[in-house]
């Protein structure tokens, strides 16, 4: 009898594509070691990134194990950012994704099992552990967006691989620029929060579009845009990570423009806009987590940020996108880890710097109260920029 079969096998040689030792436990059963990525002094491991193709899938029942889960949070160690509440995404053609709600954790390990069963029409498919946004899928926005008049993109630096760091500015052709609102968003610090991008593409769609809100956000803003912090590590399929090992949602209190030249030039950027004579009414930064949802503000002691901040977290609560673990804005401290240098966070550092009013915004990535339980896809996260746009731009409408 011939054995037309042939065995199922893994590939991560795409962009992003990522996957430690991979273990044949049985013909149909693999047993996956999950990389993960840790600092500078190889502290704070955290494993949740992956994201593979499975080749000769056709009528296959498949088991993954995914295993070597946990890690380490602000030096605080924990079972892993994979966890019960997070099984994997699958995608047939690699842009439409879907939950796969099978997942079964074990929290001895910790492990996760899943099982993919397919019939002849799939000869292949990816996992991944949230939909994946790629550096190529930022390109394909610029190509189809770049001709908009409202829109400027430039470079305003290089990764430590030489990848470009953009910014955006969306903001009306006409009319007079000098007394706009000036919003900054920032998208990706972390290589793994997919969702933060997919959440920053619906707000640059949104923005541009010809909504009326978008129209009169153009004309009396000025939206500073950084859709992509970390591009060396989204390449790499990293975690939260630079390519020098540095988190880019820390290191703000400090300067090293040589291991973090990301961080160097967005500071730039910032404070050049400012020295240069401009305001900045809001800055915000997109994360996602697994299951807390929520707005924070500035380390504030004056509480001059606290009613844009509640007026944001209010107006946002009222739309389709947003349900905060709890109904009340959270601040943040003046340090993630008092005591330590290099452990500010962005909306940490911009107010110890210059008492820049940034609110740091964390987005869950499992099932969530306003999708009836589902868990977030794309088009969910990119209501989400639009409506979170929409809010800041309401509650900056009072003094
Ligand atoms: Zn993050």
């Amino acid at each position: 009898m011939a054995m037309l079969l042939s065995a199922a096998t893994i590939h991560t040689d795409f962009e992003g594509g990522k996957m430690g030792r991979v273990e044949q436990v049985g013909p149909d059963h693999f047993r996956l070691h999950v990389v993960g990525q840790t600092d500078q002094a190889h502290r704070n491991r955290q494993a949740s990134w992956y994201y593979f193709r499975v080749d000769g899938t056709r009528e296959r029942t498949l088991t993954f194990d995914l295993v070597d889960l946990a890690g380490e949070y602000n030096y605080q160690p924990n079972r892993g950012a994979i966890t019960r509440d997070t099984p994997p995404y699958i995608s047939f053609d690699q842009k439409t994704w879907r939950p796969v709600e099978t997942g079964e954790y074990d929290e001895s390990g910790p492990s996760m099992r899943f099982r993919i069963q397919t019939g002849l029409e799939h000869a292949h498919y990816w996992i991944a552990h949230v939909p994946p946004y790629t550096n190529q899928n930022l390109q394909a926005l610029f190509e189809d967006v770049s001709g908009s008049p409202y829109l400027k993109i430039e470079s305003i630096g290089r990764t430590p691989q030489k990848r470009d760091i953009p910014l955006l500015t969306i903001t009306a052709n006409t009319g007079d620029p000098a007394g706009r609102k000036v919003i900054w968003l920032m998208f990706r610090q972390h290589a793994w929060e997919a969702g933060s991008s997919w959440t920053g593409q619906g707000a640059i769609r949104f923005l541009l579009s010809d909504d009326p809100v978008a129209r009169e956000i153009r004309n009396g803003a000025i939206v500073k845009i950084l859709p992509m912090c970390d591009p060396d590590g989204v390449a790499n399929g990293g975690v939260r990570f630079n390519a020098a090992g540095y988190d880019l949602n820390r290191n703000w209190d400090i300067n090293d423009p040589r291991k973090m030249p990301e961080i160097a030039a967005q500071k730039k950027a910032i404070y050049d806009w400012l020295d240069s004579g401009h305001r900045i009414d809001a800055f915000v930064t997109v994360h996602n987590t697994e299951t807390s949802e929520y707005l924070a503000g500035p380390p504030d002691p004056s509480k001059k940020t606290r009613p844009l901040l509640e007026r944001f977290n209010r107006f946002w609560m009222e739309g389709k996108t947003f349900a905060p673990s709890s109904p009340e804005p959270r601040v943040e401290p003046e340090t993630t880890t008092s005591g330590m240098a290099g452990r500010m966070n962005v909306v940490q550092g911009l107010y110890a710097a210059r008492h820049i009013p940034g609110f740091l915004i964390e987005m869950r990535i499992a099932k969530h109260p306003k999708l009836g339980g589902s868990r977030p896809n794309i088009a969910d996260r990119m209501l989400a920029g639009r409506e979170m746009v929409s809010a800041l731009w309401k509650a900056l409408q009072r003094p």
